[in-house]
């Protein structure tokens, strides 16, 4: 790592290179985590749910084989369905198209390359393949690049990419199903407070306090909102991943990260209204600008607070 770092520090370019490529990996990996994560909790879900309620009840706390026909509930109308019963993880099983079932080979999964030379279309029946899978590769290595970029060859800058690999996993799975799994956002969170034992980005006690102000600010919130309009604004995933924020930034970070995502929410609000059908009261996943806000605050907390201070002082 040492020596890896002192190269860097000669070659700077070749750092972030390294970095970009490396990252456009990670992103089609992300694609993979994206798609497949929600579907591997349903499935867990689907199992709990007949394991607990299952008729043949009495030993509940069987092992899974037998219930195995409970889960075949007819409901096989997706093609996700069919893999219940199947090995369905983050490797396997292969990667295929939804529309033909085509494999997907080695030389048509390289970020963005691929994509480009099939023109977009899958090789074996010519469906279009969703302009999403090259935009979060690109997307994912320019972020990183940029984190690379800021903090230089430093502990900080990798653990920077961590993070921002994980936002960006989290971003895409909130606005396809309005679900921050936790299976992210907890390891997130506890990254956090790690790194701020060797003070990373922030100290242990600014990490704390930030874990645990960011969950409690966005509950309150939460049950202030109930309590008043009877309605639920956000999920137990938003106070986590706000908690998690807080272990990044601190606790100073908070109510830049708070500010940060009302302004990127009112943009994308505005943005969505005017391009899609007005009046349309949809809900929108309030994880996504979190995560951004978040990901801001952690490169420019100081810049950001000092000039506030200075706007709010004069
Ligand atoms: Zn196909």
């Amino acid at each position: 790592m040492e020596a890896m770092l002192l190269t860097a520090e000669l070659y700077p370019w070749l750092f972030y290179l390294f970095v970009f490529v490396i990252s456009l990996m990670v992103g089609s990996f992300l694609n993979v985590v994206i798609h497949r994560l929600p579907i591997m909790m349903e499935n867990s879900w689907k199992q709990e749910y007949a394991s607990y309620f299952d008729d043949t009840g009495s030993d509940s706390g069987s092992e899974t084989g037998n219930d195995s026909a409970h889960t075949t509930n007819q409901n096989s109308e997706s093609v996700d369905n069919q893999h219940t019963q199947e090995t369905f993880n983050l490797a396997k099983p292969d990667s295929t198209c939804p529309c033909c079932g085509h494999k997907i080979r080695a030389w048509e999964n390289i970020p963005i390359i691929s994509y480009l030379f099939l023109r977009g279309k899958c090789s074996g029946c010519k469906a279009p393949i969703s302009i999403r899978y090259p935009l979060v590769e690109l997307f994912t290595a320019l972020t990183c690049t940029f984190a690379a970029y800021y903090f230089g060859p430093t502990p900080q800058a990798i653990w920077a990419i961590v993070f921002t690999y994980i936002l960006i996993a989290l971003i895409f799975i909130d606005l396809d199903k309005m679900l921050l799994p936790d299976q992210l956002t907890l390891p997130l969170l506890w990254l956090g407070l790690i790194l701020s034992t060797q003070s990373i980005f922030v100290g242990p006690v600014d990490a704390i306090i930030g874990a645990a102000a960011g969950y409690l600010s966005l509950w309150s919130v939460y049950w202030l909102f109930k309590i008043v309009t009877g309605k639920e604004g956000m999920g137990y995933g938003d106070f986590k991943i706000l908690a998690a924020m807080g272990a990044f930034t601190g606790w100073q970070g908070l109510p830049v990260i708070i500010l940060l995502s009302s302004v990127v929410g009112a943009i994308a609000g505005v943005a969505l209204m005017v391009f899609q059908n007005k009046g349309k009261s949809l809900a929108i996943p309030f994880g996504p600008y979190l995560a951004v806000a978040g990901w801001i605050t952690l490169f420019y907390k100081d810049t950001i607070i000092s000039h506030y201070l200075e706007w709010a002082l004069h």
